[in-house]
């Protein structure tokens, strides 16, 4: 049912109209858990509308509404209301309405708590609010007045300009001057809240923890000054400097639920527990301030911009506080919950299915594409992207082309293929690996074989960095994979004893070091070996292909000379065997060779 409201709704995007302002004025009352109120919507018309659509949900009653001042009739089929009438271009619709909301506002013993993103749910903002329901549209500015009975203390977004007391009931007058988008409109209210204040650059940090957990939340939001410095080092300045930031402690679902509300997290009763131990749920929480409030996704199909970009800040933030070495636990622990989920359902990042919206794939494989991002980049150069990208599309919505380009304008070439294989296409690569050495007298040549071999995903092009040790030296090279089976060859001046790739990580893959050169490999690795020897009249001897491709097969004696062309031409991916005569060949020792693009082989044997 939720996937035939996206699609419906996805549908209509752009609609004929563009959300200007948003106003909720409601009294929400916990005893019956009602609530009933006005819902304003001001907009901008495209040319001459003769009707105006917006969503309800079909929970709610709608008492009347208004265009303009003037009470106009309309239509409703389930959570889309029409209103008929010719609409003047500057246009205000006030929605009388109440009732009980099923979804995207829930009561419980603790008070009353919106949720507009749900486990289960992407739209859930008009369920308990009229808005235009989609992310594409955010509104310029929202003013809230939410009259709760007296004891409860009401946060939302924005600033609180004021409080009213009515004697049996409060009204808490709230307003946000930035654009924001429909799932980050909050309201949260408690009798047992008990607000705490801090600030940072003179900006207020207000924070509403229940009764029992005051002293926890203090605790676990010392660090929010620091990850407001870094956070705005990085990306630019916190994008709500005007305003504030807080997180309200919440307990749906269990207490698990954390939600980035503008200025104002959700934040679930598990999170908070005075040791610090989620730092970074707050952290990914706090970032989504950047990434997923001031730049929006523009549909679901683009949620990594917001959920890779704020787990990759959880990675960050790891690496601030911690070092590489914290952050890489981290980005392991990723990987991990990434492939175990991707053995379930392999899908790729952009346009995930719905029941893994919220899942591993997205948000675990999604931080380890921007580090691989970095990676390819170069530090410099990705976080100028960063900013380059919240420059130019802050305050509104983005697609993940969007985030492309202004990746590519800083990199200043085209970033396709990495966007194609890591967004658009699903997996990861599986790399087999050998390497050898052969002594030149007093230097080295040694040959590194990498084959991917997965199944289901693309070939992967990446850089990928090569450490080679010796006794006392050390090279590390970069090489760029680009084939399903690649040969690199350095000539080294020391004699190398190990051999690493990508020994720092930066590369999201599985990797196995495979014996090549004496063992028959099932993964078709370039391979050469005699079945018969000590040999008298019939040499018998396989030998693999990683590919399809020419090879060439010759005998020589000890001396180099050809002893015999075995074999030279095409032959097919995998494994051959030849039996060939011996017509001629003197009793001795004798080298078999095979050449091919892939490398060259040699096996020796004995004739009797
Ligand atoms: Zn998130």
């Amino acid at each position: 049912m939720i996937g035939l409201i996206i699609a419906l709704l996805s549908q209509v995007f752009p609609h004929s109209y563009d959300v200007k302002f948003y106003g909720i004025y409601l009294t929400i009352d916990p005893d019956p858990d009602t609530i009933f109120g006005v819902g304003e919507i001001r907009g901008f018309a495209y040319g001459g509308l003769d009707s105006v659509d917006f969503h309800l949900g079909s929970a709610l009653a709608v008492d009347s509404v208004r265009l303009n001042g003037s009470v106009v009739s309309f239509r409703r089929l389930e959570d889309t209301i029409w209103v008929s009438g010719p609409v003047p271009q500057d246009f205000t619709l006030e929605v009388f309405y109440h009732g009980h909301p099923t979804a995207g506002l829930y009561f419980n013993y603790w008070g009353f708590f919106s949720a507009c993103l749900s486990p289960d749910g992407v739209k859930d903002a008009h369920q308990w609010y009229p808005c235009y329901d989609h992310n594409g549209d955010k509104a310029d500015s929202a003013r809230f007045a939410y009259t709760a009975p007296k004891g409860f203390d009401v946060a939302a977004n924005g600033i609180l300009d004021s409080v009213v007391d009515h004697g049996d009931w409060k009204t808490f007058y709230w307003s946000t001057r930035y654009p924001i988008a429909n799932y980050l409109i909050a309201v949260s209210g408690s009798n047992y809240y008990v607000k705490f204040t801090d600030s940072w650059r003179g900006m207020p940090l207000w924070y509403y923890p229940f009764t029992y957990d005051t002293a926890d939340l203090r605790s676990d939001v010392q660090a929010v000054p620091d990850m407001l410095d870094y956070f705005s080092a990085l990306f630019g300045d916190y994008p709500f400097i005007d305003e504030k930031f807080g997180y309200a402690e919440s307990n749906l679902w269990g207490g698990g639920f954390a939600l980035e509300h503008q200025t104002l997290v959700a934040m679930g009763t598990y999170w908070v527990t005075g040791t610090g131990y989620h730092i970074l749920t707050y952290a990914h929480e706090l970032s989504h301030q950047w990434w997923g409030d001031w730049i929006t996704c523009q549909d679901w199909p683009h949620v990594w911009l917001n959920e890779g970009f704020a787990s990759y800040c959880e990675a960050l933030y790891a690496e601030h506080i911690g070092g590489i070495q914290k952050r890489d636990s981290l980005l392991n622990k990723f990987k991990s919950q990434y492939f175990s989920e991707d053995a379930q359902a392999r899908f790729p990042i952009y346009d995930p299915p719905m029941q893994y919206m919220w899942g591993h794939t997205v948000y675990k494989k999604g931080a380890w594409v921007l580090h691989m991002l970095r990676w390819v980049m170069g530090d410099a150069n990705f976080f100028s992207a960063l900013k380059n990208y919240a420059d130019s599309h802050g305050g509104g919505t983005a697609i993940i082309p969007d985030f492309q380009a202004a990746a590519e304008a800083v990199y200043g070439s085209s970033l396709d293929w990495f966007f194609q294989e890591w967004i658009y296409e699903a997996g990861y690569p599986e790399f087999n690996y050998n390497w050898f050495v052969s002594d030149a007298g007093g230097s080295y040549e040694l040959n590194l074989y990498l084959r991917q071999v997965q199944d289901n995903a693309p070939v992967f092009i990446m850089p990928i960095e090569i450490m080679i040790t010796g006794a006392t030296d050390t090279l590390r090279d970069t090489v760029w994979v680009n084939e399903r089976a690649e040969r690199f060859t350095w000539k080294l001046s020391f004699a190398p004893s190990g051999l690493a790739v990508d020994p720092c990580e930066w590369v999201l893959k599985k990797i196995r070091y495979t014996e090549v050169a004496e063992n028959p490999v099932d993964e078709g690795f370039l391979f050469l070996r005699v079945l018969t020897n000590p040999v008298s009249s019939r040499l018998s001897f396989s030998y693999c292909l990683p590919e399809d491709g020419a090879v060439s097969l010759r005998v020589y004696d000890v001396a180099g000379r050809l002893a015999l062309d075995v074999f030279s031409g095409q032959a097919s991916v995998g494994t051959h065997e030849m039996s060939v005569p011996l017509d001629g060949l003197r009793p001795g020792v004798y080298i078999l060779r095979l050449r091919s693009k892939w490398g060259s082989l040699s096996r020796k044997f004995a004739v009797y």
